[in-house]
């Protein structure tokens, strides 16, 4: 388990709270019950698990969480939430409300304190009194809600998905422009994988099965390149054999599509692992850091703008090497690193392993509002992993990108054109 003060990253929490809400959602008396706090909003480092659960027998509920497996402290506070403290160090609060104002107070859990704050300014301002025990008339009568939407609605406000949620949010007013937010809905196909071949520990047609069976309609393989000889990377003899191997699957499956791919590193003099032909015959390139981390800010940023100006690199893999609570990314300045992808046309990365989540959302906005392209990559060691695009799709919507600033949603020959932009 990570455990790092009380920190935990998302991909460990996440998992947790959903076990805890299916358990809720099964005991008499309850009618609702969610995720809200960090989680819901899509936070890469949670402090503590929030869930808002609607119930008619609270006594019901709190002695059956009390003695859920995994607990191993339980303290009913302030009179209207459970503390729980699990055996792995998780902490986690439930809020146990009347179902009628459920909504409400699920918006004001959900958070951030300093966006719920600006809601409850824009409530006084239509004499409405908004709190965690319901939204209130000026005579005392509580506004029935059935959906978070209506909450909006009812303060003529734009609906903001939960990861917008933060106190630098601005509100918007219903009806001005609203860009949609790109959701794991819009996912037609996902690119950088790993597999036998270097050190996934799922194989190739394994892998494409089941991006197949997720409903996707290509997949992506990124072996390691040769010079991560820690992790197999795949001399040019096995590249060969591995495309020989991909377009037999291809041409077994017309309905579903391989691209052979590399995740080729960036050697420390921001060249390329291998000679430009082995490059030309891939259908796309993740150009990423694994190795001489400690250079300087000025020489990391030179060798990773030397590699995105090679037109072969499609996309730059995890911009800054950070491991969540585990290792601080290499010195790098992050802004000239995404003015060069714009200029050269090079698509960013979300690696949405929990631990990376690189390039991160704060980042990610800044990089969009100059035009960059993102791909949410799995970049899944096994079929499990492909489960970490929900990690990846949550730091896109924190970022507020659409989907047509994320290549995953496009279709197999749009994909093809944007991989090949850079091509001479
Ligand atoms: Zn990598
Ligand atoms: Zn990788």
């Amino acid at each position: 388990m990570q455990r790092n003060q009380g920190q935990f990253i998302l991909g460990v929490a996440w998992p947790v709270a959903d076990l805890i809400v299916e358990y809720i959602t099964l005991q008499p008396g309850v009618e609702r019950a969610a995720i809200a706090g960090s989680i819901r909003r899509g936070l890469e480092i949670i402090q503590d698990i929030e869930i808002v659960a609607a119930s008619t027998a609270p006594e019901a509920l709190v002695t059956a969480l009390t003695s859920m497996q995994g607990v191993e402290q339980a303290e009913w506070q302030d009179g209207n939430k459970l503390v729980l403290i699990l055996t792995n160090g998780l902490v986690c609060r439930i809020y146990i409300v009347n179902p009628e104002v459920y909504i409400a107070a699920l918006v004001y859990y959900t958070g951030s304190a300093g966006y719920v704050a600006k809601l409850a300014g824009q409530a006084a301002k239509r004499n409405l009194l908004f709190t965690a025990e319901g939204v209130r008339a000026k005579d005392g009568q509580q506004v029935m809600l059935a959906e978070e939407s209506d909450f909006y609605t009812m303060l003529k406000l734009n609906y903001d998905q939960p990861e917008l949620r933060e106190d630098n949010t601005k509100l918007t007013p219903a009806g001005e422009i609203f860009t949609p937010v790109v959701s794991l809905q819009n996912v037609q196909g996902v690119v950088h994988v790993h597999t036998t071949y270097s050190d996934g520990a799922s194989r190739l047609a394994d892998m494409a099965a089941a991006a197949k069976e997720r409903g996707w309609h290509y997949l992506g393989i990124a072996d390691h390149s040769k010079t991560a000889s820690y992790a197999g990377g795949l001399s040019i003899e096995t590249v060969k054999a591995q495309r020989r191997e991909i377009e037999k699957l291809n041409a077994e499956n017309p309905e579903f599509r391989i691209l052979a791919g590399i995740e080729s590193d960036i050697l420390p003099d921001g060249s390329l692992d291998y000679p430009e032909e082995i490059l030309a015959s891939f259908d796309f390139v993740v150009a990423s850091v694994h190795s001489a981390f400690r250079q300087s800010e000025a020489d990391m940023t030179k060798r990773i703008i030397k590699a995105m100006r090679n037109s072969y690199v499609t996309i730059l893999g995890h911009p800054t090497g950070r491991l969540l609570l585990r290792r601080k990314g290499y010195a790098v300045n992050i802004g000239e690193v995404i003015a060069a992808a714009a200029q050269s046309g090079t698509i960013i990365e979300i690696n949405s392993s929990p631990y990376r989540l690189d390039l991160d959302w704060r980042w990610c906005r800044l990089a969009k509002e100059q035009g960059v392209l993102f791909a949410i990559n799995p970049d899944a060691h096994s079929v499990g992993e492909f489960e970490h695009m929900r990690y990846g799709m949550a730091a896109a919507r924190k970022a507020g990108l659409s989907p047509s600033q994320v290549i995953n949603t496009y279709s197999l020959p749009e994909v093809m054109s944007l991989l090949h932009r850079k091509r001479p």
